[in-house]
This record gives structure tokens, C-alpha cells and sequence, in this order.
């Protein structure tokens, strides 16, 4: 142990836009600072490489109109009034025992909404430009912006301002951070990490911020805390294989407050048989889901397909083997665009009859006919088509019945995509407070402690899309900024 030791006024762990914001945040500040990162150069980043990174605002000085809302919807379980009547305090009056708990507290999202303008204007002074640019929704139900290049331009100009200060900024890759060292009175004073030789090295600081991702990587982990399903989940894009869960493990370990669903995550829709990033299919609103005994089981067009693919999502992981199809007859078509909300580029299964699309998808034929035959039966057709706003074109008397954009499968030739549930993120971290200072089991701050991005658990129930960038961005900044 402790071949090497490096001190530092910050260290922070990981390179992805939490780990970089706390970084440059940090340098601007006038701090030396250490980044330490599993990967090599060339895949640094983690989620972040492989993202749009689409933030949820209406322009670049205000957050979108249903910001608050939706986070106070999907704050968590069934939130105790008694305990969190304080929630109406200043933060400074609340006791521990809230400080500490688990759903989102109402001071966090009121910090995003602040912080979120000053993030990108902050990360436009480094040469990113923002703008509303096209995705893969043919049909919204909020406002969202990205930056020009996505998650990787977020990424290299970061890196590129760093690297202008190289006797203030050192970046150490292939360098994994293992434990969190601690001084004699206890409070944080560095990390202890391996390098790919598995020579151990102390990277001491009085500051560490986490920034190393979710444990999307872990297996054992998710395996620990969603359960035996989560064999059938993988990480949506390659980055999340390096995100393992250690800088949650390591501040839990030295009793950091737990935050954010553990037993859950940010599930997508994608087709299994494709190796490509986000290997999205978005299109199921428009025909119908169906796991392997041949059965429906939810209402494909509850709402509108970027509100709902989430909960949808994770129906599909609880049927069985974790699949469903979804399946199409040519009237698809009628839908101009459908095409763009489809990323995988393995062609669906195509067949002429029911019947041999059956045996193409192995689904036993007499349940998938008498499944299709009663979800047509049941198509009520008392309205307009319109594949862009809800259209109310629902069945009668089926269960579960389909709400919106349900018309007859019947037209060949007829079409299916298998869908499984890719985890883009997991939901479980740390809690911490608005300056993205880590807190422990009795609301207190853990001294030299911080959590930014993924690291800090923050959603419940149904991820408020397009906000974990921003979560990085912000935290990141803010843990970096701060002189404790
Ligand atoms: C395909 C895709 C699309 C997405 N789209 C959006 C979107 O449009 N909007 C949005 O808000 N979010 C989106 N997300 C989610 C979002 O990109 C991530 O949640 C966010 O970028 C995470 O940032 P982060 O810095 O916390 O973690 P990451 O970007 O994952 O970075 C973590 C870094 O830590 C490193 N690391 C891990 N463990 C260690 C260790 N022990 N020691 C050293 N280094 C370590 C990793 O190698 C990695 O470089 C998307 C994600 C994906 C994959």
C-alpha cells in the first residue's frame, strides 16, 4: 500500500460531465487538482460520451415549464406528511433525520431549476453552443435543448480547458479509485486508488468529489438491489459498463445517507439484436406489445410516447425473459416519421400472415392470432387517426385496453421488433445538499466529502427525463465551486 502518494487541494473521481465540471469548476477556483479515471483517453467519459444530453428547458435562461412538477411528482413512495411538514422551513431549521432522507427533497430541485441556466451559459464560455436540435420523439410533452455535438462535445472541451493549465489539472487514467482515505478525525482526506498493474496509490486532498457514474456496470450490485430480473438488462450504451458502483460503495461504507430508488433505474426501450448506442424502438404506441406467451399486457397509448416509455419499459422487464415484440401491420406507414423514433439498424421481422410472423418471433401461433384477433375486434375506429397528439382511438371492453392510436393489425405484410429494457442509468446514490456536499445518516455533512452526477441519487418512480446531464453539470460546478 501507498506506493506513491499525490497531494492535491481536490480530487475527483471520474471524467464524465460531473467529474470535468467539478474539475474546471474547481480550477477556476484556483485549486490543484487530480482527475482520476478507470478508462483509458480515449473512452474517458463514461454515459456521458454516448449521450444527445438533451436538457429539460424552454430556453437558455429558464428550465421547462413542468421542471418542478414532474420532480415533485416522482419525488418518491408514499412521502410522510409528518416528517416532511419542515420541508416548509428554511433548510437550516429542518432536523437530521430530513436533511437525510430518501425522496427528492424539495431544496434540490429548487437548486436545479436555479442552477440550471447558469450551467449552460457556464459550459457555452468553453465554446458549446446550445439549441433546440431534432430527436428521436415524433411527438413531445415537454421542451428540451442539447448541446451542438452531444454528451462528447461536453466531454472534449472540458478536457481542452483543462489541459491548458497542466501544473494545476493532472488527469490519471486507468486509474481506479477503491476507497476513500480518512484523517485522524475522521473526516475525508483523499482516495486510495489501483492502476491497471494493481499498484495501489493515495491521491490525498482535503476535497474528494465522487463523480464515477451509477452502477449500471455492476452486476452484482444490480443484481443486490433491483434483483434476479436484472439478467436481462444491459447498459444502453458502452460507457455504463465502467460505471461499477465503487464511489457509492465507498461513501456508504463510511456511513453516507443513502438516496434515489436503489431498486430501480432509467429503463429504455431497444432492440437486443443490436450492438449500437441507444438502439431505440419508440414506435409501439402505434401497434401493439407482446411477450412470449402471446399475450398484451398494458395499454400501449396511455399517453404520449416520450411521457410513458419508462413505466412501459419496465412492464416489458417483468414479462417473462424480460421481452416483449412489438408488432405492426402496414398501416404503420400512415405515420410519416416513424422511421426516426426507431434507432436499431437490424431490420424487424417480416412475414405475410400472422402465422408465419409467429413462427419468425416464436410465439405460439393460436395465442398470438386469438391476442390479435380480439385486440381488432375490440378497435372502436370512432375517430380520426392523428399520430401526433392523443387521438383517443381506443378499444372497448379489452383488457388492458389501448387509449390512443389503437386501429385494427390486419393489413400485410405484417411487422415485429423485439424490446428489451436497457438501463441507461441507475437511480441509487447519495444524498446530498445544495452544494453537493455528501450527508450522512443523521443529515450531517461528511467533512471533504461531495457527490456529484450519477454518484448522487436523486429519482424516484419515472426518471424527469432529459435532467441528468444538467444533474452532472450543476453538481459538478457546485461541489467544484464550493470552498467549504
Ligand atoms: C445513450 C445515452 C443517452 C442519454 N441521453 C440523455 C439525455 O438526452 N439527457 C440527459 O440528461 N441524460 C441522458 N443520459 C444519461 C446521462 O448521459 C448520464 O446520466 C450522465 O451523463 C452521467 O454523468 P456522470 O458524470 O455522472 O457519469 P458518466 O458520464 O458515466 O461518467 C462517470 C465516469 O467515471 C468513471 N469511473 C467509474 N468508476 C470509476 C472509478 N472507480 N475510478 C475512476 N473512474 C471511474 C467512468 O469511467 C466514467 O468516465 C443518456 C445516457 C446514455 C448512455
Amino acid at each position: 500500500m501507498g506506493q506513491g502518494k499525490n497531494i492535491f487541494d481536490v480530487v475527483v473521481v471520474g471524467c464524465g460531465i460531473a467529474g470535468l465540471s467539478a474539475g474546471v469548476a474547481a480550477l477556476q477556483n484556483g485549486s490543484k487538482v487530480a482527475i482520476l479515471e478507470r478508462s483509458q483517453i480515449d473512452e474517458r467519459g463514461g454515459n456521458t460520451r454516448y449521450t444527445e444530453s438533451y436538457w429539460r428547458m424552454k430556453s437558455h435562461n429558464e428550465v421547462s415549464d413542468d421542471f418542478e412538477e414532474k420532480f415533485a411528482i416522482n419525488a418518491g413512495g408514499y412521502i410522510d406528511p409528518e416528517l416532511t411538514r419542515d420541508w416548509l422551513k428554511p433548510y437550516g431549521d429542518w432536523p437530521g433525520i430530513l436533511k437525510a432522507q430518501n425522496s427528492t427533497d424539495p431544496e434540490l430541485i429548487s437548486t436545479f431549476a436555479r442552477e440550471a441556466p447558469k450551467a449552460l451559459k457556464w459550459l457555452e464560455s468553453f465554446g458549446i453552443k446550445f439549441d433546440f436540435l431534432p430527436n428521436y420523439f415524433i411527438s413531445q410533452s415537454t421542451t428540451r435543448m442539447a448541446p451542438v455535438g452531444g454528451g462528447l462535445a461536453l466531454i472534449d472541451a472540458l478536457s481542452k480547458y483543462a489541459d491548458k493549465y497542466p501544473e494545476k489539472v493532472n488527469f490519471y487514467y486507468e486509474m481506479t479509485a477503491q476507497d476513500l482515505i480518512l484523517n485522524k478525525s475522521g473526516d475525508v482526506n483523499g482516495i486510495l486508488a489501483k492502476t491497471k498493474k494493481n499498484e495501489s496509490k493515495e491521491f490525498i486532498a482535503k476535497k474528494v468529489i465522487l463523480a464515477s457514474g451509477g452502477f449500471e456496470g455492476n452486476p452484482e450490485m444490480l443484481s443486490r438491489y433491483i434483483g434476479p430480473k436484472s439478467q436481462y438488462i444491459r447498459p444502453v450504451a458502452k460507457g455504463g459498463y465502467f460505471n461499477r458502483g465503487e464511489g457509492i460503495r465507498m461513501a456508504l461504507n463510511i456511513g453516507a445517507a443513502p438516496a434515489g430508488d436503489f431498486g430501480s433505474f432509467h429503463a429504455q426501450p431497444v432492440d437486443p439484436r443490436c450492438g449500437e448506442s441507444e438502439a431505440v424502438v419508440l414506435h409501439f404506441n402505434y401497434g401493439v406489445l407482446i411477450n412470449k406467451l402471446g399475450a398484451r399486457f398494458t395499454d400501449e397509448g396511455i399517453d404520449m410516447v416520450d411521457a410513458v416509455y419508462e413505466p412501459i419499459t419496465r412492464e416489458i422487464l417483468n414479462q417473462p425473459e424480460g421481452i416483449a415484440f412489438a408488432i405492426f401491420d402496414s398501416n404503420l406507414d400512415d405515420v410519416d416519421n416513424w422511421k426516426k423514433t426507431v434507432r436499431t439498424t437490424v431490420a424487424p421481422y417480416e412475414a405475410a400472415t400472422i402465422s408465419e410472423l409467429s413462427k419468425k418471433i416464436s410465439i405460439p401461433y393460436d395465442e398470438l392470432e386469438k391476442t390479435i384477433n380480439d385486440f381488432n375486434l375490440s378497435c372502436k375506429l370512432d375517430g380520426v387517426f392523428d399520430p401526433y397528439s392523443l387521438d383517443h382511438l381506443s378499444t372497448v371492453s379489452l383488457s388492458p385496453r389501448k387509449s390512443n392510436w389503437a386501429r385494427p393489425i390486419v393489413k400485410a405484410p405484417f411487422k415485429a421488433w423485439p424490446i428489451i429494457a436497457a438501463n441507461c442509468f441507475t437511480f441509487g446514490g447519495l444524498k446530498i445538499n445544495s452544494k453537493a456536499q455528501v450527508l450522512n445518516m443523521d443529515g450531517e455533512v461528511i467533512p471533504g466529502l461531495y457527490a456529484a452526477g450519477e454518484v448522487a441519487g436523486i429519482y424516484h418512480r419515472i426518471y424527469t427525463g432529459s435532467t441528468s446531464v444538467m444533474r452532472g453539470a450543476i453538481t459538478g460546478k457546485l461541489a467544484g465551486e464550493d470552498l467549504m
